[in-house]
């Protein structure tokens, strides 16, 4: 028995060489930025580790992650490159990130100061970037009271100001006024450095969206999450890089009958035919992260076909809907991706839910096997 007979019928298939792809194509339309590739949340689904040691045999040269438990995953996994964890930083954890020497986000005098307090315990420098909110309302100092932390900053001997940085609300949107908004405001906070005749460190805000959609927006650094995973933020971002999807979830058909009228299929009985109809049961469901909501509107491909979901969405299975087509036991299903000249896209399946392509992605749980091509 080789390891693909030892997994159950359904895995996530990630292609690592799209990834590696994706990553060039982005290198490719940001010119001199450097890119941080955005492996949070289990690298949006795909395997921190792997897409992380495969992004960094390419010539990745950071990394960027919301947790600083996902950093130490990379640091216990061997990633030497510099790491900046988004997220607020607790004080309790502090000597974590130094002692990993993880990039902090900084945002007030004060945690400046127990950064500093620290590293200086620790016999060590700390770095961080400065984080300026510029219009999410999350965390960062507002771009409209952040003379004073830059200032401060530049005076606490044992902490490096590596970057500084603010976060796109609106950067996949159709209308980007209030994304153009933004950028000014973090620029104008960034007229401190060379008011003072200072060189700035790393200045950085574009997400994908921004990647996509304001090459203004690049400055030193870009933060790709999604579309290195070849997925779009959104329908209404334009695509003026290529990118292809990494990610496939496939399954096999494990029982096929015939149901007959007046007989409804699955919890709650919301489905039945008014005619004969063949019906196969697939072994996915939202105890794999599939969500409920696409009960009675997902479909799938099976021999090429699109079929559609019936019935409700269990924790472990759901019903397709095969009218005549045919399917045996063993045949391939396929819930995200391609089979034939149909595809699945994660943004189809995100409209059929009713969310975004991000939490498809990172919906899919630890149950499902990840197979790596
Ligand atoms: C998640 C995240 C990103 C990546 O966003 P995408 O829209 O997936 O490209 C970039 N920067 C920060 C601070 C984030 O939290």
């Amino acid at each position: 028995m080789n390891d693909s007979d030892a997994i159950r019928p359904t895995h996530v298939e990630v292609n690592l060489g799209h990834i590696a792809q994706n990553f060039d194509a982005i290198r490719a339309h940001v010119g001199t930025a450097e890119v941080m590739p955005v492996v949070k949340a289990n690298a949006y689904g795909h395997g921190i580790v792997e897409v992380s040691w495969h992004l960094a045999a390419h010539g990745a040269t950071c990394f960027g992650v919301a947790l600083l438990e996902e950093a130490v995953v990379l640091r216990q996994a061997g990633i030497t490159q510099p790491i900046l964890v988004f997220g607020g930083v607790a004080t309790r954890q502090i000597p974590q990130f130094i002692e990993h020497d993880l990039m902090m986000a900084a945002s007030s005098i004060d945690k400046m100061r127990q950064i500093d307090e620290a590293a200086a315990a620790a016999k060590k420098k700390a770095r961080v970037h400065l984080k300026i909110d510029t219009g999410m309302e999350r965390i960062g100092v507002h771009w409209y009271s952040a003379e004073k932390l830059l200032e401060a900053s530049l005076g606490f001997s044992n902490v490096e100001v590596a970057g500084i940085y603010s976060h796109f609300a609106c950067s996949d949107a159709e209308d980007l006024s209030s994304a153009n908004e933004q950028l000014a405001r973090f620029l104008e906070a960034l007229e401190f450095y060379p008011k003072r005749g200072l060189k700035p460190p790393l200045r950085h805000i574009a997400n994908s969206g921004g990647i996509l959609q304001l090459p203004e927006s690049h400055l030193d650094l870009v933060r790709p999450g999604i579309m290195l995973y070849g997925v779009y933020p959104s329908r209404e971002t334009k695509q003026p890089v290529a990118v292809k999807a990494a990610m496939s979830w496939k399954s096999q058909v494990v029982y096929f009958k015939v149901v007959q009228p007046g007989n409804p299929v699955s919890y709650g009985s919301t489905w039945q035919s008014d005619h004969p109809v063949r019906v196969v049961t697939v072994p996915v469901g939202y105890g794999d992260g599939y969500f409920r909501a696409l009960s009675n509107r997902g479909s799938v491909l099976i021999r090429g076909q699109r079929h559609p979901i019936v019935g409700r969405v269990c924790m472990d299975q759901f019903m397709v809907n095969l009218e005549w087509g045919t399917a045996y036991n063993g045949d391939a299903v396929t819930i995200i991706g391609c089979d034939g000249d149909e595809t699945i896209s994660m943004q189809d399946v995100a409209d059929w839910a009713d969310t975004i392509p991000y939490e498809v992605l990172t919906n899919i749980n630890a149950r499902v096997p990840r197979v790596y091509v």
